[in-house]
């Protein structure tokens, strides 16, 4: 496990809404990731109009920026694809209003360079899985597009899927045998999302489900308490992510002000023996409970 610095080889307008950025990832082995199909890197990026981050640090076994001023600001993206037998990855930027890494991906050149660690991934149908679920929007796309490319033949799967524009929906891969629900127009920045709705709306098949969802947070909750609670789903029949926040900064700060009893419920969690994810859950719970 450590780092790799990452230089951008090809920039590419997609659509309005998503740029798609190769880098080659010289030591593309020491991020370690899972490859799992929604495995993500943290993407540390250039500040102060530089075009290069600094080199990481390993600290207490944890790779990462310290007393580094102005520190570089790091997001998770998503391994859209490895080039067979090379280093070069592709990743997908949506389009947003503002943000350090949306900016970088629109203003970025062939040369820059970002620097990249902690290899991650979810996505895990358990044995037995009948049926699959997947959400996303914009932002899980990329995500998306990977489990449809790698879903073994056979597996029932529904997806549904909040664009802004029916044109999206061109980035997704041909998926016969996944059948596709989309909302278009909702969510993603421009208005309330409309995936918990329907989510709840829609009718379970017969046998054993397992739901993937990857998109704003705020639905993200609504979802994993629908499945567990009205359907009893165990922990491990869902991998529910919140992707990004709606008006991020003002969580963030509000965050910052009433967050830590609900990060000492987590840590609680984890010491009691809880999975990350059963105790990922009582955080989320403890963040609701002080309106987070
Ligand atoms: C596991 C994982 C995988 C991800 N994979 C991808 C990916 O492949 N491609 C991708 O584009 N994103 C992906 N994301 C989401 C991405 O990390 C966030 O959108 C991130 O916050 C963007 O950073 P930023 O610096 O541009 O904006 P920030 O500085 O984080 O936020 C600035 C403002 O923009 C708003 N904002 C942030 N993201 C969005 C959005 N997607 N749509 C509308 N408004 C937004 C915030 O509410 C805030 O007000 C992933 C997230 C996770 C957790």
């Amino acid at each position: 496990m450590g780092f790799s610095r990452a230089k951008v080889v090809e920039t590419a307008v997609l659509n309005p809404r998503l740029i798609r950025i190769r880098l080659d990832v010289p030591d593309l082995a020491d991020i370690a990731l899972p490859n799992q199909p929604d495995e993500v890197v943290a993407i540390y990026f250039p500040v102060d109009g530089r075009d290069s981050p600094p080199d990481m640090e390993c600290r207490d076994g944890v790779w990462g920026y310290y007393d580094v001023d102005p520190m570089p600001e790091g997001r998770n993206y998503t391994v859209r694809a490895i080039e067979p037998g090379t280093t070069v990855m592709t990743v997908d930027f949506v389009v947003h209003d503002h943000g350090v890494a949306t900016t970088w991906a629109q203003r970025t050149r062939v040369g820059d360079e970002v620097a990249m660690a902690h290899g991650r991934g979810w996505y895990r149908p358990g044995p037995g899985t009948g049926w699959q679920l997947l959400v996303a929007d914009l932002a899980g796309l990329p995500a998306l597009a990977r489990i449809i490319d790698e879903l073994p033949d056979g597996v029932r799967a529904t997806a549904i899927v909040e664009v802004v524009e029916e044109s999206d929906l061109d980035y997704l891969p041909a998926c016969d045998g996944v059948e596709l629900i989309s909302l278009v127009g909702s969510g993603n920045g421009y208005g309330d999302s409309r995936l918990d709705v329907a989510v709840e709306e829609f009718d379970h098949p017969e046998g054993l489900g397992y739901c993937w969802f990857a998109a704003e947070a705020k639905a993200s909750r609504a979802v994993r308490k629908h499945l567990r609670r009205r359907y009893g789903w165990k922990a491990d029949q869902c991998d529910i992510l919140g992707y990004w926040r709606f008006d991020g900064e003002k969580w963030a700060r509000k965050f910052e002000a009433e967050g830590a009893e609900a990060l000492e419920v987590y840590t609680q969690a984890l010491a009691e023996g809880k999975t990350p994810k059963v105790a990922g859950e009582e955080y989320d719970d403890a963040l609701e409970r002080v309106g987070l």
